[in-house]
């Protein structure tokens, strides 16, 4: 009998596959779609140029992500990020230098105080155990949204950190508790690096777009994965379990399931799954974002000094902007994030309207060469079944506290991978890769 049937292609499921590959084990991995890489999408088009759809950004502390890129021989450059970035609060349009945009002197003040007590606050929190804090019932009770506006005494801190925030967390503040927020701040280590460019999350690029890393780590077992294959069904016994989809019917040792939480809700398990886990997988949702590209022929608002990046508030379809261009410029791309309200009200528009939306900003920003693009494309994995939303699972206001580390446990012979069974860099690539490494490392060691 074959030792263990992955589910999900993604990178969790790649560097589970990888350690069993590596161990000799017989395995294979189950994917729904006909491409690896899950959230990560690289788009290849036949001009040669790529955008990154899906994840795209690597930073300092994910070590096994520079570990792996070394190991499959993938390079990765910085990210662009000199010269002035923009603000556009309420139709007007200012540049500023650095990290926090230039607003008044008491909203700064009160930007900056509050971010140190965002810090503070989570590096107490365990990650591994976030529910074990004293105040864990407390802080999984309150609306991220609730905490930020109490501790906000002006309109424009509000508006900066509430952006900002909806960009790291791919959702409206509302949607999740201040505990879960802590968490996901100390799995990725502190909230100054996730929000940060040079020596935070966004600090480096793959060349060739983020699916190159996916693609070169399953090369050496490219035989083994069947795509097209979303699975059903899982039924286990005391000796082995059973994984079936529509027209096929696989057999192993053990399972590993490394899909986004919303979509493993939809499996149906045979027994049933403690309550613990069903229920939590049927209450996490996933983020909202569509990424948005205009692309030019070179990355002209460089020469005016302008980092490309922007943070404005509701009047535009984008929280945030970044330049987004390859490698040395060989083409300009500036990158729109649209997330939660925005987004949903963004694609509502058809594609002209969106494409229109996004140009008038980037005139507003950098005058009339940004009336030249060469290309617009966007998209969001939230019209995607296989993935539901991005950038990862949100767990339910109270859900840490109700539910501790059901996510994660193994059921038996099923093993949990995926970025939101991991306690570090939850929801990033990182995060995945850890799972999937770890689940498969449970499986060994029950083996050995
Ligand atoms: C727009 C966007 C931007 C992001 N930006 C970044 C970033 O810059 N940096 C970063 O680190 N992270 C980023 N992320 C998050 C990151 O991409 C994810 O955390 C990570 O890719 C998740 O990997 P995974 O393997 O856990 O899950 P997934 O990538 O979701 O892989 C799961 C796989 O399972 C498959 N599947 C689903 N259901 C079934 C089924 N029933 N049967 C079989 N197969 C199934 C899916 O098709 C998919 O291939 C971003 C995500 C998005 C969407």
């Amino acid at each position: 009998m074959m030792d263990v049937i992955i589910i999900g292609g993604g990178f969790s499921g790649v560097a589970a596959a990888r350690i069993l590959h590596k161990a000799n084990k017989s395995f294979i991995v189950l994917e729904a779609r006909e491409r690896l890489g899950g959230r990560v999408y690289t788009k290849r088009f036949e001009n040669g140029q790529y955008l990154d759809f899906g994840g795209q950004w690597i930073g300092p502390t994910q070590d096994r992500m520079y570990a792996l890129c070394k190991e499959y021989g993938v390079d990765y450059f910085e990210t662009y990020n000199e010269g002035y970035n923009i603000l556009d609060f309420g139709q007007k349009v200012k540049k500023y230098r650095g990290l926090i945009p230039k607003i008044d002197i008491i909203s700064l003040l009160n930007l900056d105080w509050l971010l140190r007590k965002m810090e503070r606050m989570a590096k107490n929190i365990p990650a591994s155990k976030p529910w074990s804090h004293p105040k864990s019932e407390t802080y999984d009770n309150i609306l991220l949204s609730d905490f930020i506006k109490k501790n906000c005494i002006t309109q424009s801190s509000h508006k900066v950190i509430t952006y900002g925030l909806e960009t790291v967390f791919a959702c409206g503040l509302h949607t999740i508790s201040l505990l879960h927020a802590l968490f996901y701040i100390k799995s990725g280590h502190n909230l100054n690096g996730l929000i940060s460019i040079k020596d935070g999350a966004q600090q480096h690029r793959i060349v060739g777009g983020m699916q190159t890393l996916v693609d070169r780590m399953a090369a050496e077992f490219q035989s083994k994965i069947h795509f097209n294959h979303p699975v059903e069904s899982i039924k286990q016994d005391t000796n082995s379990v059973g994984v079936a989809g529509d027209g096929f019917e696989f057999e192993a040792k053990n399972v590993i399931i490394a899909i986004p939480p919303p979509l493993a809700a939809e499996i149906k398990f045979s027994p049933e799954l403690t309550s613990q886990k069903s229920q939590l997988i049927n209450r996490i949702s996933m983020g909202k974002v569509g990424k948005c590209f205009m692309v030019y022929d070179k990355p002209f608002w460089r020469d005016s000094k302008f980092s490309g990046q922007a943070l404005a508030d509701e009047q535009s379809p984008f929280q945030t902007l970044f330049d987004s261009s390859p490698k040395n410029g060989e083409y300009g791309v500036i990158l729109g994030f649209t997330i939660a309200d925005r987004a949903e009200d963004f694609f509502k528009k058809s594609l002209e309207q969106r494409k229109q939306a996004m140009l008038q900003k980037l005139v507003d920003y950098f005058g009339e060469e940004a009336k030249n693009p060469t290309a617009y494309h966007d998209f969001t994995m939230t019209d995607e079944i296989w993935s539901r939303g991005c950038y990862a699972g949100l767990y339910p206001v109270g859900g840490w506290t109700a539910f501790q580390n059901a996510y994660s446990k193994p059921e038996d012979r099923i093993f949990w991978a995926g970025t939101e069974a991991s306690d570090a860099w939850f929801g990033y690539i990182e995060g995945a890769v850890r799972a999937g490494e770890r689940a498969a490392g449970e499986i060994l060691d029950l083996r050995s």
